[in-house]
């Protein structure tokens, strides 16, 4: 595949998402679900822009601790969740230290405890290692952008620059990597990044590979993924109106997720009523 090709998400993603949900109202949506019987309680979440707010550096980013307490909170109320992120497994674990959670890495090609990738996908990743070594040289004529070696790709970091140099970054980098060799590569755009990955991986390979997520029903919005970028829309919409999607970020992004929520702070928030109802429940339940 040319490196033009992309995610098969995007024809997809056509009608607006419905207006913002407060992380009161979503928080009573899901609550509410989750105390029927037979309830799923699974959440799917992304980390960068969902749980971790952005940072200017990737590497400066960071989970807030009331998060981590609430995910450890879920837990032990019968939550299973699964974090799906495009870090690195490695680097997402040091970021959500917590045991009992699921971690998927590289957009879902890195599981935990398990051996990964087809002789294809290590051939498309060899290329994406060799042009993240020869990137190096390219960005450093951009002083705050950087290249990132991931397991199965790199990505083009340039948040930190400003508007204007962002422009003429990504003009000379779609110029640089059309003469490199991107065979079995695709591109994933997010905010501030530019990624190349093997084509065909993406999020929604959770859905096939972590067990809890085959409890994903039409109607149990006790089934809840949450994620603020293009590779969450993957997800979603392999869900297909099955469980809850939420995305996380400004109403003008067009989306695919059923809710939406304005961001970190409103997730974190989110989180921590969840986690709080399985404590008033437990409390309900010995009185
Ligand atoms: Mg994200």
């Amino acid at each position: 595949m040319p490196l033009g090709g992309s995610a098969g998400f995007h024809g997809r993603v056509e009608r607006d998402v419905k207006p913002t949900a407060s992380a009161a109202s979503l928080a009573e949506e899901i609550g509410r679900a989750a105390r029927r019987s037979g309830a799923a309680r699974v959440l799917i979440l992304d980390l960068d822009g969902t749980l971790a707010p952005i940072a200017a550096r990737p590497r400066d980013a960071r989970v807030p601790l009331v998060v981590l307490d609430a995910l450890e909170r879920l837990r032990g109320h019968g939550w299973r969740v699964a974090i799906v992120t495009g870090r690195p497994m490695a680097t997402a674990r040091r970021m959500v230290p917590l045991v009992g959670l699921a971690i998927f890495g590289s957009h879902g090609l890195e599981v935990e405890g398990a051996s990964s990738g087809s002789r294809v996908l290590h051939e498309a990743a060899r290329r994406a290692a060799a042009i993240a070594r020869e990137a190096r040289e390219f960005v450093r004529a951009f002083p705050g952008a950087s290249v990132e070696l991931k397991p199965f790709g790199c990505a083009f970091h340039h948040r930190a620059l400003s508007r204007a140099t962002r422009t003429r970054f990504k003009r000379m980098l779609e110029a640089w990597l059309a003469v490199r060799d991107t065979r079995g590569l695709e591109r994933l755009e997010g905010d501030g990044l530019l990624e190349l990955r093997p084509s065909g991986s993406g999020k929604a390979a959770v859905l096939g590979r972590w067990p809890p997520a085959r409890a994903a029903r039409r109607g149990d919005r006790s089934f809840v993924a949450i994620g603020d970028d293009r590779a969450d829309e993957e997800l979603f919409a392999a869900l297909d109106g099955r469980g809850l999607t939420v995305r996380v970020g400004l109403p003008r992004l067009r989306s695919v997720a059923r809710r939406r929520i304005s961001g970190t702070k409103a997730v974190a928030r989110l989180l921590t009523t969840l986690a709080e109802d399985g404590e008033a429940e437990r409390r309900h339940a010995l009185s």
